[in-house]
């Protein structure tokens, strides 16, 4: 199996469940609290482990308790090494609110994840070593994804891009990515173009093959997935589950498809673990305990 880069954030995140989401101005009393860890950093990174690939994770915690407790979760999961970086500033945080039909409202205040800069790449001399795959999301500055996605390119590792959360990226920025897994709204958001229907989602991926990316699959939640390679287009089914919590369901996928990847599976098996690994996630309230083992996936969410 091949070693995948994380590069990407860690967020203590802190979630309510409620019968309804809250309107600007309202206040919903929930059911039930939460807290634990986040980030989709993080998330991707232990989802990875779980499913047995070797990971080096660079992040940058801040110098309080939460970051206490991420080196704990890190050292636990198989995570804890010279990638693990501190600022002088709060550890991100993320507030998640959940309804009972499982939809969700997030809003992050990113802390050390800010801090984490190129410099702090050029600092690992040995970053890309044995590295098949790196695979960065955007919590973290863009500037730090480009740094990170230039030099895998001349390290011959290929570059998988979770866009999220969703800002537009410049040409030269989209040139790096050999993979982009963005949901319905970061590609709408990515392409600068309505992604309403099938025509508009395939038209809005296409418009970023034009602008550079190698190709483009859309994450579309209980439908499954698009792969729009520069020739032809493959339709992927969800798998069938009961959802309770939604949250994290890109993060699981995204691990379970770099997984297959760096395992050396053709694309379109990779695509498999991943929608079987999103299906898991969605089945459990919170996003780490949704981040399966192969032998979890095996037994509830089989090939
Ligand atoms: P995000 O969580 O980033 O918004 P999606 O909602 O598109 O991403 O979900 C990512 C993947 O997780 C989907 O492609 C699908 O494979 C799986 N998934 C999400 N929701 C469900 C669901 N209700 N049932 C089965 N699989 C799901």
């Amino acid at each position: 199996m091949g070693r995948v880069v994380v590069v990407g954030s860690y967020n203590v995140g802190f979630w309510v469940v409620g019968p309804s989401l809250p309107a600007p101005g309202q206040t919903v009393l929930g059911h039930t609290f939460g807290t634990g860890p986040g980030g989709k950093g993080s998330n991707q990174a232990i989802g990875l482990r779980r499913l047995g690939a070797e990971v080096m994770f660079v992040v940058k915690l801040g110098n309080d308790a939460f970051a206490v407790d991420a080196r704990e979760l890190f050292r636990r999961e198989g995570l804890l090494g010279a990638g693990v970086l501190e600022a002088d500033t709060h550890t991100g945080a993320g507030l998640i609110l959940v309804d009972d039909s499982g939809a969700n409202v997030i809003a992050v205040a990113p802390g050390a994840n800010a801090r984490l800069s190129p410099a702090d790449l050029d600092a690992l001399p040995g970053l890309f070593e044995g590295a098949s795959h790196l695979l960065c999301q955007l919590e973290c500055p863009a500037e730090l994804f480009a740094a990170a996605a230039a030099r895998a390119r001349a390290e011959g590792v290929t570059t998988v891009l979770n866009p999220a959360p969703a800002r537009a990226l410049d040409d030269s920025t989209l040139r790096l990515v050999d993979l982009l897994t963005p949901n319905q709204t970061e590609l709408a958001v990515l392409a600068g173009r309505p992604a309403d229907d099938d025509a508009g989602i395939e038209a809005a991926a296409r418009s970023l093959l034009d602008r550079g990316v190698g190709r483009v699959l859309v994450t579309l939640g209980e439908r499954g997935a698009l792969l729009v390679p520069p020739e032809g287009t493959s339709s992927f089914g969800a798998r069938s589950v009961r959802a309770v919590d939604t949250t994290g369901a890109g993060d699981a996928f995204n691990a379970g498809l770099v997984a297959g990847l760096a395992d050396g599976l053709p694309l379109e098996d990779a695509v498999e673990l991943g929608l079987r690994a999103g299906a898991f996630c969605v089945t459990r309230l919170g996003v780490v305990d949704g981040l399966p083992t192969m032998e979890q996936l095996r037994e509830e969410v089989p090939a």
